[in-house]
């Protein structure tokens, strides 16, 4: 085996592609070519919507750094997480929108957007008495949890509702002890709060390690991909928790004047997977009160900012004649499952795309200005909980999806839509999410319900 590296500065990358070997492997690889009876993308107007336009977009994304610390271990690293969210009011946004230009400073004068980060123990950063960096590192994960009280004066916590949906986990297959990589040989389900294991030792069990984000803990060498799970995890508990937060205090109706918007996909991978089968769950219940009181549906979108799908619509988006382009503006498309795994993801399996991993489908969309945009519309009810058609009958928050991304996107970033991009960049916004997320959603909904006569 060559030394990590070493491989691909010994070798210039083209001589590797044109090595015998690549040549024979991608010989035998199936090439796409457009032939008569290929599915081709379908792109359509998206329906017009009498339905109001969304007053907030609350807007969740995270991000995870990783850095060397010097503590007389080699190579010893610290993850570093943040979480940004932010709460923006479209009609202050418009009435600024109005008196361009903005002074950035008197913008941002409102409140400092405020984020919750946590500091996790990586290689080689072993705290107080445990065995390992491994354990110190599934104990600051059960940590951040448990003392995540994002609101003040709810003293729920984030681990809560965690623990809610680790309530919806199916019992079958249960997991390895956390502690199986030192010898213990129990398979057992992982239940709420601190426990410890079954057997002699009596270790420490955290209602966290369900999660097995520390089964791709390294000892030495980087934890980027453990990291970037908890990353994932925490943005969508967190979306999650704000939901149920509306439910608890009774304003389960205020939610029709909010969109969610979430960074990347609606869905979970790697080992935390099985959250997605909890939160698309709890989002149905949820939906399924909100459509009684309100007659409409949850406001939720993951923005897909890079990736395949990303790279496949602007890929359609060319015609064969140059400067002539597949979608108009207002365009959709909903990539079926069929589409997906002729034209994107090849598979020949019978098993739905993302049957495992996701609570949403994609959707392509032309904003008005042109900007491509691929984001994710949540299955709301067990009729939109399908690939099957591209039928946008069944999707009613659609439309209005698609307006707000009219609104939304960046003209500062090409193809970005900007809550995102806020939540990202700390940059200007009226209102911040924080400690006292509540607080500030409850008074911005007071003075802005005084003024409507609501
Ligand atoms: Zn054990």
């Amino acid at each position: 085996m060559p030394y990590e590296g070493e491989f691909a500065s010994y070798r210039p990358l083209h001589r590797i592609t044109g090595a015998a070997r690549v040549k024979a492997l991608l010989g035998r690889s199936r090439v796409f070519t457009a032939s008569a009876g290929e599915i081709e993308p379908t792109p359509t107007g998206a329906p017009a919507t009498d339905v109001a336009a969304p007053e907030f977009v609350i807007a969740i994304d995270g991000s995870t750094a990783e850095v060397d610390v010097v503590n007389g271990y080699p190579g010893a690293k610290v993850g570093y997480c943040t979480v940004a969210s932010v709460l923006l009011n479209l009609k202050l946004v418009e009435l600024l929108d109005q008196s361009r230009p903005i002074d950035p400073v008197k913008f941002r004068q409102t409140e400092e957007p405020s984020t919750i980060d946590a500091a996790l123990p990586g290689s080689n950063v072993v705290t107080r008495d445990h065995i390992s960096a491994r354990d110190s590192f599934r104990e600051a994960l059960y940590e951040i949890f448990h003392d995540e009280i994002i609101d003040e004066d709810d003293q729920t916590r984030l681990l809560d509702t965690y623990e809610e949906l680790l309530a919806l986990k199916p019992l079958t297959n249960p997991p390895a002890c956390p502690y199986e990589s030192v010898g213990c040989d129990r398979n057992f389900p992982i239940p709420a709060r601190l426990t410890s294991c079954p057997c002699d030792k009596r270790r420490a069990v955290y209602s966290t390690d369900a999660l097995r984000v520390h089964e791709r803990f390294r000892e030495t060498g980087s934890n980027g991909e453990a990291f970037g799970e908890v990353m994932q995890v925490w943005e969508r508990v967190l979306l999650l928790h704000l939901l149920r937060c509306f439910e608890r205090r009774g304003w389960l109706a205020q939610l029709t004047r909010f969109a969610f918007m979430v960074d990347g996909p609606l869905a979970l991978f790697g080992h935390p997977a099985w959250l997605s089968a909890a939160i698309s769950s709890e989002l149905k219940r949820i939906n399924s009160r909100l459509r009684a009181e309100t007659g409409r549906d949850l406001l939720l979108l993951g923005i897909e900012k890079s990736g395949t799908f990303v790279e496949h619509f602007a890929m359609i988006d060319q015609t064969e004649r140059p400067g002539e382009l597949l979608f108009q503006p207002r365009d959709y498309f909903m990539p079926t499952d069929k589409y997906i795994k002729r034209r994107v993801v090849y598979s020949a399996s019978e098993k739905r795309y993302g049957l495992d991993t996701y609570f949403g489908r994609k959707v392509f969309y032309k904003t008005t200005s042109g900007a491509r945009i691929v984001f994710n519309t949540p299955f709301l009810s067990d009729a939109q909980d399908t690939l099957e058609s591209s039928d946008e009958s069944l999707y009613s928050q659609l439309p209005v999806s698609c307006s707000l991304l009219d609104k939304m996107v960046s003209s500062r970033y090409q193809n970005a839509v900007s809550p995102i991009v806020s939540a990202h960049a700390y940059a200007a916004i009226p209102l911040s999410l924080g400690s006292k997320v509540l607080q500030q959603l409850a008074r911005a909904l007071m003075r802005d319900g005084a003024a409507n006569g609501r």
